[in-house]
């Protein structure tokens, strides 16, 4: 059974970062105006994410790991209008089953927190011969996960991600593209051991500003921003776009429906073409783009595993936002 479980989970979380992105989204529905992220060896020794959220109640820690256990259906009954980034309960589970993963976690009214360990989806001792019981200690409200050794138990997985600085870039990526987009809260991503923090947010900072701190200033200066409102679908978009060739040798995008951080290829393709038509030969587009849709025009139901998703109308919105970002070009450009 327990090789099956680790064999589906495997399938769940593909990398690092992958997790990382999971592990943020839980940060975010807690509630987190504060999420550090610190990762050795691009998060395959060490992958851990503190927040300063609600934490984990005492009593849902023996449960927090077990295969869908979540609780972020209680006051949904339909999921199509889930406000939640998370509602499956598969990550933890998932996490649990290909590494060592431990969690400490302190609820604002708890006098202490409680730190747990976990494999295969259940409570273990920390030590061997020890309680498996959480134990109390000392920490501040919210939750600090730890993830070691991922894929220790899966070796074909463990000898495919040998490329630890590739990781550790897909984890700045996923990271910054979260702090980017979330203002309300500050994130910092760095290396354990390491001086310097690599990603920087501060909490109320603008999406400019961030897109600044992650990219520079030569890109965010570049920038020029979109906003489009459609009653009668009831969907609007906002973003910041390269107006001018600059120096990016590839595109650039940052994808954000409703809140989450997606592949959209069909978009992605209508941008592309629309800065080669427009733009000096050679252009690459920057795009960070905040779509919002009606909640049930979207297919929330994709697999995790899935970045790509789908909606209502896509063919009239993409033209919306071909239309706002070429009028946009025009008029900066002449
Ligand atoms: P889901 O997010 O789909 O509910 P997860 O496996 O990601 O499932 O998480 C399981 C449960 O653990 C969540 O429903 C939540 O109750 C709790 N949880 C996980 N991470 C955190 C966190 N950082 N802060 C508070 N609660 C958390
Ligand atoms: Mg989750």
């Amino acid at each position: 059974e327990s090789v099956v479980n680790r064999i589906a989970a495997g399938e769940i979380i593909h990398r690092p970062s992958n997790a990382l992105k999971e592990l943020i989204e839980n940060s975010l529905d807690a509630g987190a105006s504060s999420i550090s992220i610190a990762v050795k060896d691009g998060g395959m020794k060490v992958l851990q994410i503190q927040d300063n959220g609600h934490g984990i109640r005492t009593e849902d820690l023996p449960i927090v790991c077990e295969r869908f256990t979540t609780s972020k259906l209680r006051e949904y009954e339909d999921l199509s209008t889930i406000q939640t980034y998370g509602f499956r309960g598969e990550a933890l589970a998932s996490i649990s089953h290909v590494s060592h993963l431990s969690i400490t976690t302190k609820q604002a009214d708890s006098e202490c927190a409680y730190k747990a360990t976990y494999a295969d989806g259940k409570l273990v001792p920390a030590k061997p011969g020890g309680s498996s019981a959480p134990e109390p200690c000392a920490g501040n409200n919210g939750t600090i996960l730890t993830a070691e050794d991922l894929f220790y138990n899966i070796r074909s997985r463990k000898d495919a991600l040998k490329n630890i600085r590739d990781e550790y870039t897909r984890i700045f990526e996923v990271a910054s593209r979260y702090a980017i987009h979330n203002s309300g809260t500050a994130f910092t991503c760095r290396k354990l051991g390491a001086p310097k923090a690599d990603l920087n947010t501060l909490h109320g900072a603008s999406t400019i500003t961030n897109i600044r701190q992650v990219f520079g200033a030569k890109i965010s200066n570049s920038l020029v921003e979109i906003q489009h409102k459609d009653q009668e679908l009831q969907a609007e978009f906002k973003g910041h776009v390269s107006s001018a060739a600059h120096e990016m040798h590839k595109s650039v995008f940052l994808l954000f429906i409703n809140h989450r951080l997606v592949d959209h290829s069909p978009i992605k393709r209508a941008i592309e073409s629309l800065y080669t038509s427009v733009l000096p030969k050679g252009s690459r587009p920057f795009v960070y783009l905040d779509l919002r849709i009606k909640p049930e025009d979207v297919d929330v139901n994709v697999h995790p595993t899935k970045r790509e998703v789908r909606f209502l109308n896509e063919d009239i919105i993409i033209a919306q936002i071909i239309d706002c970002i070429h009028n946009k070009l025009l008029s900066t450009n002449n």
